[in-house]
Order: structure tokens, then sequence, then C-alpha cells
């Protein structure tokens, strides 16, 4: 049974509001994302979700602040008389939020090299290291380009991705999920990164990819999330 938001810490609300901001400004650093594109996580214990706020009033991502997150409920309308407007595709997010309890954050982003697999169809491989991990299942396609923006066009995105972790809207970006707001990021950035791989692949060659065993290995293998967003986040000072 969810609680209501009134009921959740304000330092709990503050620190996950700072995340989202931060992994905002780590996507824009790493040029995954502009102005557009957006971090979204569920409130824990709530039905609830705090997401960035309305695209160009707020600038580049890269200078995204913690005042700059809007909360709404998994209608995706504003829960706080704050003068903040969710952004047009807010329904991207709440729609898999309501599809899968068991995420706890969502990226859309308009990263170039995954979005040019996504047009051709052909599957971004896994190319190298853990990175790879976040190919371990098959990336659905979702055939439209438009904006997602009511809830019959988030509820089929969210169809579309299933059970998966990374979903391609066809023309238009992709969209990562994760237990947190930490591995959803990640998993954007890990994504572009094989995309770029099998791409330099195709440059040179007919790319492989690793191994079934090989991949689920990398899998298995894991790593520690929290030190991967500490390195990611320590970008943000250079
Ligand atoms: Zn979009």
């Amino acid at each position: 049974m969810a609680i209501d938001w009134r009921e959740v810490p304000s330092e709990v609300l503050q620190s996950l509001k700072e995340k989202v901001a931060t992994g905002c400004r780590i996507l824009a650093k790493l040029e995954l994302s502009d102005y557009l594109g957006h971090v979204s996580a569920r409130v824990p214990g709530t039905d609830c979700v705090l997401i960035k706020a309305r695209g160009l009033d707020q600038g580049n991502l890269l200078h995204m602040t913690p005042d700059k997150v809007v909360l709404v409920d998994l209608e995706g309308r504003p829960l706080v008389d704050d003068g903040l407007r969710p952004p047009d595709e807010v329904k991207l997010h709440t729609e898999i939020f309501k599809a899968r309890p068991d995420i706890g954050a969502v990226v859309h982003t308009h990263q170039p090299i995954a979005t040019v697999f996504g047009d051709l169809r052909k599957p971004i491989l896994p190319m190298q290291g853990v990175m790879a991990a976040v190919l371990a299942k098959d990336i659905p396609i979702f055939e439209s380009a438009v904006k997602i923006v009511t809830t019959e066009q988030g509820a089929a995105v969210a169809r579309t991705l299933g059970d998966a972790t990374v979903i391609h809207l066809r023309n238009h970006g992709v969209v990562t999920v994760g237990h947190s707001v930490e591995e959803a990021v990640i998993n954007a950035i890990w994504l572009e990164h094989q995309a770029k791989l099998t791409l330099y692949g195709y440059i040179l060659g007919q790319p492989q990819g690793m191994s079934r065993e090989d991949l689920e290995q990398q899998v298995r293998d894991g790593g520690n999330t929290e030190s991967r967003w500490r390195y990611y986040v320590s970008l943000l000072n250079d």
C-alpha cells in the first residue's frame, strides 16, 4: 500500500531531487542530452515521481539543479504549487513506473548513436567489458517517432518495453530503466558506449560482439554501482 508523499521525510525527498539533478548533469556532460531528455525517480513507498521540470525554461541539463525537479503523481500531475511544470513527456515516465513496480528510475534521452541503431533496426552488440551488461536483454523498438504525451502512448511504450532495461523509441531516442537513478543513468551511458563500439566495428569490418556466455559472465560479475556513480559525478568537476 502506497504512502502519502507528505509522510516521506523532507531530507529523503531533497536527496532524491539532488540525485535526479546530478543524473541530468552527468548525461549532459557526456553529451547524451542537451536541454532535452529527462531523469525521473520514484519516491520510495509512494505513487509519486520526481522528474526534471519542463525543457527550455530550465536551460541546458548541464546546469540542472534540485530546485528544478518537480513532484508529480502517476498521472503526471504536479503535487506541489511551486511554479514548476512537468515535461511534455512525463507520461512516458509515469506509465513505465505504473507497469514496472520493480524499477525506481527512468531516463529518457535522444542520445545520438543508440538512436541510429534504432532507426536501422540493427542490434547494438555487446562489444566490451562489464558495460556490455546493459545488453543482457534484447532491446525492443517502439515504432513511432512522435513525442510521448498521452497516457495511451506512455502505456504503449511501457507494454513494448516489457521487462527489458532499454527501449528504442524509433527516430526519437531511447529509454533506460534501473532500480535507482544511478543504475538508470549508468545504463544510458553504457548503452551509448556499446553503440559507439558497434559503430566503429561496422566502419572497420563486421563486428561480432561477445558470446552469450561471456555476456552472462559480465552480468554476473556486476560490480559496484556506487563507485561507478562517484566516478561519473567526479567528471562534473573537470
Ligand atoms: Zn523525447
